[in-house]
């Protein structure tokens, strides 16, 4: 199993965090495998899978961490952001304490993460668009003063999932090759 010609460029740890239920793993596991489910999931543990893609005619291997339910108990451990050179901060568009949670997490990562990490606001579940709880300026003034990228995605519909993937790790290896 594998293509073991391919040579391996670069590897890059990219964290999700955010509140539980925002859709972390629902988008993870579009963008890694092209799947959604509309169940949650029922294990506990960092996960983290990967995918191989081409950046700039370089093999870049993104390695994706999932929190997998530690955030339910505020047990997201240091470990979890060794070595993470981007991190998807993740909300959900129709509940407006997720988005405000936000600060929070920001202040967690920027107290655990690398100085230059990349960070990227994200609000899922752009499909439920008549659910809209928070509203696209209040995110977009948010990113701009905090300096982070900032999309709209709907794991369900696949909107943006490539888009944010790429533009978080295309700028990592802006900053790192
Ligand atoms: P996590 O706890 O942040 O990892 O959230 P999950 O990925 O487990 O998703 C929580 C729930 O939201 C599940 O029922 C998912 O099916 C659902 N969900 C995730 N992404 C989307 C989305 O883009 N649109 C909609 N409508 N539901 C989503």
């Amino acid at each position: 199993y594998g293509d073991y010609s391919q040579k391996i460029d670069y590897v890059f740890k990219v964290v999700l965090i955010g509140d539980s239920a925002v859709g972390k793993t629902q988008l993870l596991a579009r963008f890694a495998r092209n799947q959604f489910s509309l169940d949650s999931k029922a294990t506990i543990g960092v996960e983290f899978q990967t995918k191989t893609l081409i950046i700039d005619n370089k093999t870049v291997k993104s390695q994706i961490w999932d929190t997998a339910g530690q955030e339910r108990y505020r047990a997201v451990t240091s470990a979890y952001y060794r070595g993470a050179v981007g991190a998807m901060l993740v909300y959900d568009m129709t509940k407006r304490q997720s988005f405000d949670h936000m600060v929070r997490w920001l202040e967690e990562l920027r107290g655990h993460a690398d100085q230059n990490i990349v960070i990227m606001l994200i609000g899922n579940k752009s499909d439920l668009a008549s659910l809209r709880a928070v509203p696209m300026e209040d995110a977009e003034e948010f990113a701009q003063r905090e300096n982070l990228f900032f999309m709209e995605t709907s794991a369900l519909e696949s909107t943006n999932v490539e888009t944010c993937f790429l533009t978080i790790l295309t700028e990592i290896y802006r900053i790192h090759a």
